[in-house]
Order: C-alpha cells, then sequence, then structure tokens
C-alpha cells in the first residue's frame, strides 16, 4: 500500500455535520461568506490540498493546541490502537475546552515503523470515533515512516473575549472541578502492574481504565462556562500541579479542601479513601477541567453542570497566596513532594 492509497483508506473520513469539508467550495463564494458579520468559523478546504483552509470571521478568535504521542514515553504501544487514537485526540480535544473553545479542526502527524493494516485500521476507528463525538474533523496531516509517533494539532474557535485562562483567578472566588478526580491515575498504576491482564478486570477496574483510557473531556460545559467564567484550565497532570499554574499565573494562592474532592465509588473501592485522596491530589491524566468564578454564580454553575450532564463539585476558594491543602481542617500529608513546589 502506498503512502496515498494509506491516506486515503484510513485518514479520510466523511461528516455530515455543520462545516463544508468536500474542500471543492469556490474561493469567491466563500469570502463572500465569510464577510458578513453572522457568518460562522469554517472549514473551507480539508485534507487533500497542500494546506487547509479556514474561514475565520472577525469577531472569532482561533486557538491552536499541540500534542506528540511517543510510543513507550505517553503510551504502551501494546495498547489497542483504537484507544491510542482516542487518547491522542480526546487530549486535544481537552485544551480546546479548557480554553472555552469550539472545535474547528485538527490535523495529525504520524509517523509509523511499517504499514501495519490491522493496526492502522483500528487507530483510523478510534480516531473517527472521538472525531465524530466532538464534532472536530481531520482536516490534513503527514505520513511519514519511522519509529511510532503521533502528532495531533487542534484548533478551535471562541467569540472574542469568551476565552477561559489561566491568570484570571481573583481572591475570594470558588474553585471548582468538572467529573471525578484520581480514577486515571489509579489506573496506571494497575497498569504497570499488571502489564497485559486486562481480560479479568473487576467492574470497579474497568471504570478506572476507562478513564485513563478514553477520557471524555467536557467540551459543551467548558464552552457554556465563559458566560460564567474566565479563568479555568484542565487537568492533565494532577490537580495540585495544573492548579499551581492557575495561582502563578494569577499571582494567587488557593485553598483546597480535600475531603469534597469528587471521588467514584469506583475509586475508593479500588484503592480505599486514603490513596483515592492521594491520586485526586496528585495524578495526572485526569482531562477534566478546573475553573474559578464568583461565589455569587453558584447556582448558575450547577444549573449549567445539570444541563450538559456534568458533575461539578465546589473544592476550594482562591486567596492572596500559597497554596494549603486541609483534610476536615488539618493540613492534608501528600505523598508526592511535587505540588509543594507550589506552595
Ligand atoms: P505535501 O507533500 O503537500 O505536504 P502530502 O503529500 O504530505 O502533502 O499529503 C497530501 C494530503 O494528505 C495533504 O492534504 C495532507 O494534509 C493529507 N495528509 C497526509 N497525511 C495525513 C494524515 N495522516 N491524516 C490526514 N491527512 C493527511
Ligand atoms: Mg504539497
Amino acid at each position: 500500500m502506498a503512502e496515498f492509497d494509506l491516506i486515503k483508506q484510513y485518514f479520510t473520513f466523511e461528516y455530515d455535520f455543520d462545516q463544508n469539508l468536500k474542500g471543492n467550495i469556490d474561493a469567491e463564494q466563500a469570502s463572500s461568506k465569510s464577510s458578513k458579520n453572522t457568518a460562522k468559523p469554517r472549514v473551507v478546504k480539508g485534507v487533500g490540498d497542500d494546506c487547509a483552509v479556514f474561514d475565520i470571521p472577525n469577531n472569532y478568535q482561533l486557538v491552536t493546541s499541540t500534542d506528540t504521542l511517543v510510543d513507550g514515553v505517553h503510551f504502551f504501544s501494546k495498547l489497542p490502537p483504537e484507544l491510542i487514537a482516542h487518547k491522542a485526540l480526546a487530549a486535544n480535544v481537552s485544551d480546546l475546552a479548557a480554553m472555552g473553545a469550539k472545535p474547528l479542526a485538527f490535523t495529525l502527524s504520524i509517523s509509523l515503523p511499517e504499514i501495519n493494516e490491522h493496526w492502522l485500521a483500528s487507530f483510523s476507528k478510534g480516531l473517527q470515533k472521538v472525531s465524530k463525538l466532538f464534532k472536530i474533523p481531520l482536516v490534513g496531516g503527514d505520513t511519514t515512516q519511522g519509529p511510532l509517533n503521533i502528532n495531533i494539532t487542534a484548533y478551535g474557535v471562541v467569540k472574542k473575549g469568551r476565552l477561559l485562562e489561566r491568570n484570571q483567578a481573583v481572591s475570594g472566588d470558588d474553585i471548582w472541578v468538572t467529573g471525578y478526580l484520581g480514577e486515571a491515575a489509579a489506573a496506571l498504576e494497575l497498569e504497570k502492574k499488571a502489564l497485559g491482564s486486562r481480560n479479568n478486570l473487576t467492574d470497579a477496574e474497568q471504570v478506572l481504565w476507562s478513564a485513563l483510557t478514553q477520557p471524555i473531556p467536557p467540551l459543551k460545559f467548558a464552552r457554556k462556562l465563559t458566560k460564567l467564567s474566565c479563568c479555568g484550565l484542565d487537568i492533565s497532570d494532577g490537580l495540585a500541579a495544573d492548579l499551581g499554574h492557575v495561582l502563578s499565573q494569577s499571582q494567587c494562592g488557593a485553598k483546597i479542601f480535600v475531603e469534597s474532592l469528587p471521588l467514584s465509588d469506583a475509586l475508593v473501592n479500588s484503592v480505599g479513601i486514603d490513596q483515592a485522596r492521594q491520586y485526586a491530589v496528585n495524578g495526572g491524566d485526569d482531562y477534566e477541567l478546573c475553573f474559578t468564578a464568583l461565589s455569587n454564580v453558584r447556582n448558575k454553575v450547577l444549573n449549567l453542570a445539570e444541563q450538559c450532564g456534568v458533575n461539578v463539585t465546589r473544592i476550594g476558594k482562591i486567596i492572596g497566596s500559597g497554596l494549603e491543602l486541609t483534610l476536615y481542617g488539618q493540613p492534608f500529608q501528600s505523598s508526592r513532594s511535587s505540588w509543594q513546589h507550589f506552595n
């Protein structure tokens, strides 16, 4: 199979959502449409030409984020390719969500040691599934031979003035998180201990495993949240570490009430409450959102979360400086010291 057949077969997807992806639109027609202020950002050209082309009306901003996954560093190549694809694209979608952006498109640069059609079919299936789930079309990329390496660049749009940023927290704000924390970190430990024997997972372990391999970032909630908040980020390196970025960029501190962190039954039943809290504070790969908001929008935040089918929990407060983690009023003993770096 030659390079271009490969691209056609595995990386050219049909979409039926609101984007022009055929790539044949007349350029004049495209630019006349985009000159109206009511025009929406869209893809004008996808896979097939030297570049993909977007229309971005001038009341929007384009946001972009890129991630590279290297075999053995970010994933084990023994992992089903479908799951590698899911995680790779979901991690990028999570970054778009973290800015409050709507997905526009993504590109994929992939380097493969060989053409393994079985591997490619599975990878393509996983990629297509997430692509359609989040309505983010694949519009181009690069395919080369070499050690397995996957790079995805995602593009999104926000209306001007509607970003979620890391530098906008203010003393007195509530701190919130979406979903449940710590599940992915627990699954990673499990994976390290019992590599390759995923066949007899308990129901609880299955939940943890799904959190690790098939995260679903709260995209819709994040976009709507931009009406209530302007400060947030996604939790990918662990709550304490990521919150640390907000604190240093906003030049403020935080109090976190560890007893209020959202822990799933699956996590607590698998590892016990103490270890669950450690994972929730320090574990990575959650792909949930941490955001701050004024205390007078609490009910609005809760209502929005309910509308979007997302779990949200208030876990602390922004204060003047420092990072204080307490468990029922006592200092919380973290088993990992990295978060102290942000103290
Ligand atoms: P060029 O040589 O002009 O850089 P290529 O020959 O590498 O273009 O690619 C041909 C077309 O296929 C381009 O539109 C490119 O974006 C697309 N493409 C290449 N690899 C991939 C991929 N892995 N996924 C999606 N599109 C791809
Ligand atoms: Mg070219």
